[in-house]
């Protein structure tokens, strides 16, 4: 099998970046069309819009409506046309990246996706994620290629909820264990192919800088300061865990977080908090050391990442629910089956009752 690693054509990071997107967007477009939400807009559009004057370009503001739809990309596309646009940004939150990837792609145009939280590793990814008006998941948007600039401000990132932080080192936290897991199974990864040394090494470099810059960088950003370690952290969630999971795979953690989502329960839960829990129990699953266990579940507790089932808001009928989450977890197509043995929901419930039964144990 071929080996394949993507990623965007330029990451940027650091404080006060957003003041320099004109300065790297010029070399992609002349004319640039910027959608973000209300809030968003407020704090950042004078900044944009200085920095792409000041290198000459072009710019047309429009709101986001808050929904990835099929109804608002074409919405923003009829304004981009009218204003004769060749190059999109989008600024703030998974969606409105989401939208702008998709209208640049349609219109065969650059993309620089800048986002405002560092709370997934989605924003480096060549796809979206479509939801009906109603927001419902309708579904995933697969792109040739990757955003062509992924620019984070870290002064703005750092100024969002701490919460957002943490749940986006929940995510990552995922990224090494899935990534050797495809490995060892020799899974075929979102890029189209078998993993890369340099994808799994950017995926263990991920796990690395969580346990050593974790903990320093939740305190820092809970007092509304920057350090070195908040860097290092948003580089962790973004860009390390982006091509760690797009180039090597994704497999029982992610999984186990979707079976979760049918839980009314968990819905008040991150995306990153569910998939912590989703990596204990896949480390449950492949029977990982003891030490390995504890050195998540003490990175978990540390950083408030949810580790038992009461934890997750789960506190009744576990056994029914905990069956379903198990069911759904080992769908067909489910990302769990890119794991090097084969799991049945019967494995996945046994799993999730042990990692609940670790994270009790640990709280003491
Ligand atoms: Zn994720």
């Amino acid at each position: 099998m071929l080996k394949v690693i993507q990623s965007p054509s330029k990451y940027i990071q650091g404080a006060n970046a957003l003041e320099s997107i004109g300065e790297f967007s010029k070399l992609l477009a002349s004319n640039y069309f910027i959608i973000a939400d209300d809030f968003v807009m407020k704090l950042t559009a004078e900044t944009v819009s200085s920095s792409l004057q000041a290198s000459g370009l072009e710019n047309h503001f429009s709101r986001f409506n808050g929904e990835c739809s099929r109804q608002e990309i074409e919405r923003l596309t009829l304004v981009l046309k009218k204003n004769n646009c060749n190059g999109v940004i989008g600024i703030g939150g998974g969606k409105t990246l989401d939208t702008a990837k998709a209208i640049a792609h349609y219109q065969n145009i650059p993309v620089v996706v800048v986002p405002t939280i560092a709370s997934t590793d989605a924003p480096t990814s060549a796809l979206s994620v479509i939801y009906t008006e109603e927001g419902e998941f309708a579904e995933y948007l697969i792109y040739p290629k990757n955003p062509d600039i992924v620019l984070m401000d870290s002064t703005i990132i750092a100024k969002a909820p701490v919460r957002l932080l943490i749940a986006g080192m929940g995510d990552a936290l995922s990224t090494y264990f899935e990534a050797q897991a495809c490995f060892d199974a020799k899974a075929v990864s979102m890029a189209g192919g078998a993993s890369t040394l340099a994808a799994v090494t950017l995926a263990r470099l991920c796990y690395e800088t969580l346990l050593a810059e974790g903990f320093k960088a939740k305190l820092a950003v809970e007092a509304g300061v920057v350090t070195e370690a908040v860097e290092r952290i948003i580089e962790a969630n973004t860009y390390l865990s982006g091509i760690g999971f797009e180039s090597s795979g994704l497999a029982a953690a992610h999984a186990i977080h979707n079976g979760f989502t049918v839980l009314e329960e968990c819905h008040h839960l991150y995306h990153g908090e569910k998939v912590a829990f989703g990596t204990l129990t896949q480390l449950v699953l492949q029977n990982s050391s003891m030490e390995e266990i504890e050195t998540v579940l003490s990175f978990c507790q540390q950083l408030g990442l949810p580790t038992t089932l009461a934890e997750m808001g789960v506190s009744q009928d576990i056994e029914r629910k905990i069956r379903a989450v198990a069911e759904a977890s080992c769908a067909e197509g489910e990302t769990i089956h890119n794991m090097p043995f084969t799991v049945t929901p019967d494995n996945v419930y046994a799993a999730i009752i042990v990692a609940d039964g670790l994270g009790r144990a640990f709280l003491g």
